[in-house]
């Protein structure tokens, strides 16, 4: 018998499961959508739900040895599998994820921050495969990171590590979620793409929709991904000073975007950075897309059940 992860990506808008094998191969999946303000007993039934799912399309729960849930929380090295500090969903602040999981399905839970899964997820099977430090960086509804250092996942004594999306890079900025301004999340992420074309003039509903403008030669709106890339490009700069990183991997539904402010990230990286790092690391397109969080997360638990034999 084959042993088999459950295991679920827990974003703002969508969820999604997935039995994941040690190899990390996929074999079943479901999603849903996560309701506004969700509470906890609401995860705990949507887990049910798509767990159902999977077992309709021929998942064996006797298989299943763990759940693996990435969530965008901070995940510390106790792992007590308490939900904290969800900027995005913060009806669940506060939730005992581990023990209701527990009392529902009894299984073992490990519980993963979603960016830290997300570059576990590219340094097993992904672009960063072939380095041994790496940092990962989300641009999706916000900015994430996940930090791996000489092979491992560095997740800090609080679970906090790798959260760049909160280093302030105008310090009279946009006001941010987290109590800060000009965090780099108000200028980098796809929300703060669409605020700052709407500011310019320009409208739009969805980055990607601004990307097709800028394809198109809309000077405005490829001006727009210019000073979005200007500003992830400054964060970079000085975390390559700081951690030297071989490979930074981009990740998140705006990287799809990336010809179009890549130039402007280089060029803030050769302005700012140190001669030797700035030259040595690699930005690469992540390559596992929206399963990256998920694989990464089943590797955490096939690493620690391993650690238990
Ligand atoms: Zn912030």
């Amino acid at each position: 018998m084959s042993e088999i992860v459950l295991a679920v990506d827990l974003g703002g808008t969508n969820i999604r499961m997935a039995a994941v094998s040690a190899d990390g191969t996929i074999h079943v999946s479901a999603r849903g959508k996560t309701p506004p303000d969700v509470s906890p007993a609401q995860l705990i039934d949507l887990t049910g739900e798509l767990v159902n799912e999977c077992v309709g399309k021929g998942l064996s729960m006797a298989e299943v040895t763990a759940f693996a849930y990435a969530a965008p929380a901070p995940a510390a090295k106790a792992n007590d599998g308490v939900l904290t500090r969800l900027p995005n969903l913060p009806t669940l602040d506060g939730m005992p994820l581990s023990d209701l999981l527990f009392e529902r399905f009894s299984l073992p839970v490990i519980l993963e921050n979603d960016a830290t899964a997300a570059a576990i997820g590219e340094a097993w099977l992904g672009a960063s495969r072939t380095v041994e430090n790496s940092l990962m960086v989300t641009l999706g509804t916000g900015v994430g990171g996940g930090l791996i250092l000489n092979r491992e996942p560095y997740r800090g004594i609080d679970g906090t590590a790798g959260e760049i999306g909160h280093i302030c890079v105008e310090p009279a900025g946009h006001p941010c979620g987290c109590g800060s301004r000009g965090c780099v999340e108000q200028y980098a992420s796809a929300t703060a793409v669409v605020r700052m074309a709407n500011e310019a003039g320009i409208r739009v509903d969805s980055a990607r929709e601004l990307h097709e403008k800028a394809v198109d030669g809309d000077e405005a709106a490829a001006a727009v991904f210019h000073r979005m890339g200007s500003y992830l490009g400054i964060m970079l700069a000085g975390l390559i000073n700081t951690i030297n990183p071989e490979m930074i991997v981009l990740g998140g539904g705006l990287s799809a975007g990336w010809d179009a402010f890549l130039g402007a990230v280089h060029d803030e990286i050769r302005n700012r950075s140190f001669k030797a790092p700035a030259e040595r690391v690699r930005l690469a397109r992540a390559e596992l897309g929206d399963d990256a969080g998920i694989i990464g997360a089943a590797r955490t638990a096939f690493l620690i059940h391993r650690h238990k034999h």
